[in-house]
């Protein structure tokens, strides 16, 4: 292993770490770290993620001296895991030992059985041998996942999807424009979404929907939905993106306001991010904010490609209910508009359109909720687009300021007893 070759000192000096993933029934994956102190609770998550993409994680464990697990569940564990572990570093170098890498054991939301259900198989690589294994790098050396993570980013990303590659699975929904389904990436062993939009276009207006999509290779920013290519067959273009296994917002019910507040912050950085590469969200609604278990909300669906946005207005002409008014009046489309959608987007659009073009905006309820989140919600639905906050007056927000924590076990947690709840009600597949 690259740290132990290095030598004891110099692992806490370089502050290299080596996590061994462990994975229920099937081995172990090793993962080098290169800034152990700093690690946070979201990036081992991240990396069980990328790992185990099918399953839900939200927490791990890691065994003390005396063999008990001891559960992880956000930065304060984590840090107390690390200080633990190192103190057991120290005590291997003292006596001369090989130094063991830190094991921890990712907890799913659900039973193991239930998951996995694609077969993954990762590397295992179990004994002393492990030590002078040279396959520990930077890289995830699982089976599906052989490639290391840059070279799976790579491959991903390069625009290089095609369907040969691709096997359907789920349908996750459908939506006016087209349909969107679970599906396999067999090179790279990723779970993607992939939507399916039916176009009767030109060959040129095809290209000229490949080429405006580009800029989405670029969008670079964790509330935003991953891309990773898309291509035309025949009549159809596929857009293939990151899987989000908590699906969209609008199929929850109630959100607590703690939970609902942190989903804020996330699509309010993740609109900011856009609005500053000149993109105009243009559909900001709950089918369009994505969660995961890992407690991550990302937007998706935004309008980057004119020409796409215009073929697909060519088969469906519409107004949805988180339109702004002077959207649905024709009048001009800005950041504006897109705030409005954010305000009414956490809220339940109980009135009518045409209420919202004649007369006052809607308001919250007084006392259900907090002053500071129907203060924001009416701020982001003033009638006027110019008396709505600007991008930096959003972060700046009382309500968005107060949730701006990082916390993303709020979310994660909530996410996972929902699926949970859903699940049960459902009853046994
Ligand atoms: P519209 O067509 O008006 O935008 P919509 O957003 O509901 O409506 P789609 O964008 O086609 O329709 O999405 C259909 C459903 O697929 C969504 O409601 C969401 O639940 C699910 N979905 C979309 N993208 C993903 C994703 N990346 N991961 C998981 N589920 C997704
Ligand atoms: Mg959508």
């Amino acid at each position: 292993m690259l740290w132990l070759a290095l030598g004891p000192v110099h692992v806490m000096e370089s502050q290299v770490l080596v996590i061994r993933i462990k994975i229920p029934n099937s081995g172990a994956v090793d993962w080098t770290v290169h800034s152990g102190p700093q690690l946070l609770f979201r990036d081992v998550l991240d990396v069980i993620g990328q790992v185990l993409p099918e399953a839900t994680t939200t927490a791990f464990e890691y065994e003390d001296e005396d063999g008990d697990r001891i559960t992880v569940r956000s930065d304060e564990e984590m840090k107390a895991m690390l200080s633990y572990y190192y103190s057991t570093v120290m005590e291997q170098q003292v006596n001369g030992q090989l130094i063991e890498p830190l094991q921890i054991f990712p907890r799913a939301c659900k039973p193991p059985g239930e998951r996995n259900i694609h077969g993954l198989k990762v590397n295992t690589r179990a004994g002393p041998s492990q030590h002078s294994s040279p396959a520990v790098s930077d890289s995830l050396p699982s089976n599906s996942l052989k490639k290391s993570s840059a070279e799976l980013k790579k491959i991903l990303a390069n625009g290089q999807m095609n369907e040969q590659d691709i096997r359907y699975r789920d349908t996750l929904g459908h939506g006016n424009g087209g349909t969107v389904y679970k599906a396999h990436h067999v090179p790279s062993g990723k779970i993607l979404a992939v939507k399916v939009i039916l176009l009767d276009i030109t060959l040129e207006l095809q290209k000229q929907i490949m080429s405006e999509l580009e800029i989405l290779y670029k969008c670079d920013s964790s509330y935003i939905i991953g891309f990773y290519g898309a291509f035309f067959v025949e009549n159809r273009i596929s857009i293939c993106t990151e899987f989000m296994d908590g699906g969209s917002l609008d199929v929850y019910r109630k959100i607590p306001e703690h939970v609902l507040g942190r989903i804020a912050v996330a699509v309010v950085k993740g609109l900011t991010y856009l609005w500053s590469l000149k993109i105009l969200h243009r559909d900001v609604k709950p089918s369009n904010m994505l969660v995961n278990t890992r407690g991550q909300v990302k937007l998706c669906d935004f309008g980057v490609s004119t020409q796409l946005v215009n073929s697909i207005a060519k088969t469906y002409v519409g107004t949805n209910a988180y339109m702004a008014p002077e959207r649905i009046s024709g009048e001009q489309y800005g950041i504006h508009s897109d705030v409005w959608s954010l305000g009414i987007s956490f809220m339940e659009p109980l009135q009518l359109l045409q209420c919202i073009v004649d007369e006052d905006s809607p308001v919250l309820p007084v006392g259900e909720f907090s002053e500071p989140f129907v203060h924001f919600i009416t701020q982001c639905m003033r009638k006027q687009p110019k008396e709505r906050p600007a991008p930096e007056e959003l972060m700046g927000h009382p309500f968005i300021m107060q949730f701006n924590d990082g916390n993303a076990t709020v979310v994660s947690m909530w996410v996972c007893r929902a699926l949970e709840e859903r699940r049960s009600q459902q009853g046994p597949p």
